[in-house]
């Protein structure tokens, strides 16, 4: 490839309001460019780079099922058979844009998220009996997904690549199976081709309200990654944050004095950070009560410290109902008597059972809602103000600093990136589009679901984020954009480097080598070996006459920074050196 005929530059400035070091790369090298908020299109050397990774991907789940290609746009009527129209919150729709287009079409279609909804009555097309199953197929396609504030760079689009995987069994147990055995194995083949081996981790996940199976992500440990993982030293596993059994570090001196209680006005002041600032307290001393109702029409109250968030999925095991909802506006009004944001644990209707986590034990002089508009109580206390709870819950989202139970000590925490998820999904949608099977006692059964993605956009953001220096991104072998990086240093092409350079060039792509050529001998020496650096190519060569006097050229390894001379003849004939 002749950088002349590549027609993106590479440039000083950084993606414009990213804050993210894999946007500020991969557009400053040429890989990426901007098209709106968390879209990206993948110029020619960053395609080269995805497709490269889609295809490890690829060969290592044609071993576990077959390859397809489903639409980017499905019926809504399909989403509405499990009601998930409704529930995904990230779901994008598209119509018409415009009168004439309307006229032509006036229908809503879903922009697909994911596909479980459009290859779940695929597969029930062809699946009948047992003999049928197991079976699994899998797709490499772009998802959309409406996500609220995509800051990091391709790590999180509301357009991304993944790749998604779907099987089919006759039983939980078998689909358990695939995941672990199967699914799993093949996961790590990927990631270890990709060269993240080391830093990815399989962490437990939650699995969702329809299986009692938590779900597996693929982690890989990475200081910009949105995901906290929580190792646990005993079981040696490590936990997403939504699932980790923690407890919250003691807070606050038990045997601090215990102060008049008061009520304070505090007009439209609801958020944690706002309300310590303006009652000039450390945000642990104040309480979060959520309102909740579940679907076995309980009402009640889950109460937090300040600065943690309240875990539905604990609380659901908690309270032993299957899913809960926040309580609509209506109905915390008619509980509490205040408008949302005011609600306490103190003073409610007594058949309103609040679940204390553990985070607000052993606090003297706390802050919670007051249960009136605008007004919050401060200086509460246990056994004062309201009774010592009889038992204290894990119902939290954790955090770091947070202790685990099994070993008393705080949990080795660290920032990672989500790249792959394994799900069992039961017969969720085996249910909602009525897929069942023959079974060999002839009796008809819904069919056990797995879903299984892996975001291949992300896994590049990842790459970029952990294998870069400071002149730039530094690809591992099997997916860069080329093996070597030609610099013939040359005032014409008519000089010995460039025509030397040239031969090099032609006789790389003879064998095969995949090779940029930077032709542009008008730019400045220095600006070219920048940009080098910059796109990150394992192998630079460079052709100089000062090369050519010692006898051939420098090669320089991306990685290491280490250079020698080779001759051209030992650079040609030997692929891998
Ligand atoms: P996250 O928790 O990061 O929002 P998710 O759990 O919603 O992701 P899944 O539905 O499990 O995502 O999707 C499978 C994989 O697709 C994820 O493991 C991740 O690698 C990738 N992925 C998900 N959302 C995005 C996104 N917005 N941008 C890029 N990749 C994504
Ligand atoms: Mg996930």
């Amino acid at each position: 490839m002749l950088l002349s005929k590549l027609f993106t530059k590479t440039t000083k400035e950084s993606a414009s309001d990213s804050s993210s070091i894999n946007a500020d790369l991969l557009t400053r090298a040429g890989f990426v460019h901007k098209t709106m908020a968390g879209v990206y299109s993948y110029l020619p050397l960053g395609y080269r780079v995805l497709r490269k990774i889609e295809q490890v991907v690829r060969e290592e789940m044609d071993t576990i099922g077959s390859e397809m290609f489903m639409p980017a746009i499905s019926p809504i009527e399909n989403w509405k058979k499990t009601g998930r129209d409704q529930s995904v919150s990230v779901l994008f729709s598209v119509s018409g844009a415009n009168d004439a287009s309307k006229k032509l079409n006036d229908s809503s279609y879903i922009l697909n998220a994911t596909h479980e909804d459009v290859i779940t009555p695929i597969f029930q097309h062809f699946v009948s009996s047992y003999k049928d199953l197991p079976c699994a197929a899998y797709q490499i396609q772009s998802k959309f997904r409406n996500e609220a504030r995509p800051k990091s760079g391709i790590l999180r689009g509301r357009e991304f690549r993944m790749k998604d995987l779907y099987s089919f069994h006759v039983s939980e147990e078998d689909q358990v199976h695939y995941l672990h055995a199967i699914a799993k194995p093949a996961y790590t083949r990927v990631f270890d081709r990709l060269g993240l081996g080391d830093r990815t981790v399989i962490a437990l996940a939650s699995g969702g309200e329809f299986t009692k199976e938590p779900s597996v992500e693929f982690q890989t440990k990475c200081d910009n990654g949105e995901d906290l993982i929580f190792y646990d030293s005993k079981s040696d596993m490590y936990y997403n944050k939504e699932i980790v059994p923690c407890k919250a570090p003691k807070w606050g001196d038990p045997n601090e004095e215990e102060r008049p209680r008061e009520d304070v006005v505090g007009e439209g002041i609801i958020g944690v950070e706002e309300l310590a600032a303006f009652l000039k307290v450390d945000k642990q001393s104040t309480t979060k009560t959520l309102l909740y109702e579940s679907d076995d029409g309980r009402f009640f109250a889950a109460t937090v410290r300040g600065g943690y968030d309240v875990n539905e999925e604990k609380l659901c095991a908690v309270a032993g109902c299957d899913s809960i909802k926040l309580a609509s506006v209506a109905k915390v009004k008619e509980v509490t008597g205040a408008d949302v944001g005011y609600a306490g644990p103190i003073g409610l209707p007594k058949d309103v059972v609040v679940y204390w986590d553990d985070s607000t034990q052993g606090r003297k002089n706390f802050e919670c809602g007051a249960n009136k508009t605008n007004e919050h109580s401060i200086n509460i206390n246990f056994g004062r103000d309201v009774d010592e709870p009889k038992e204290f819950y894990d119902i939290k989202v954790g955090r770091d600093g947070d202790i685990n139970p099994s070993t008393g000590e705080p949990y080795e925490v660290c920032r990672a990136s989500e790249v792959g998820n394994l799900f069992s999904l039961g017969t969720r949608f085996s249910e909602g589009f009525g897929f069942t099977f023959t079974d060999q006692d002839g009796k008809n059964k819904p069919v056990y679901m797995g879903s299984y993605g892996l975001g291949t956009s992300r896994v590049m953001g990842v790459i970029a984020e952990i294998s870069h220096d400071e002149h730039g991104l530094i690809w591992p072998e099997n997916i860069a954009p080329a093996q070597v990086h030609i610099v013939p240093i040359a005032k014409t092409t008519d000089d010995e480097a460039y025509t030397e350079a040239m031969k090099l060039y032609e006789g790389m792509q003879k064998k095969g080598i995949e090779c940029l050529f930077d032709d542009r001998i008008d730019g400045s020496v220095g600006a070219r070996l920048a940009d080098a650096d910059l796109i990150g190519v394992p192998k630079r060569i460079v052709v100089s006459p000062k090369t050519l006097e010692k006898g051939g050229v420098e090669v320089k390894i991306r990685s290491t920074g280490k250079e020698e001379i080779l001759a051209l003849d030992a650079v040609l004939g030997d692929k891998k050196k």
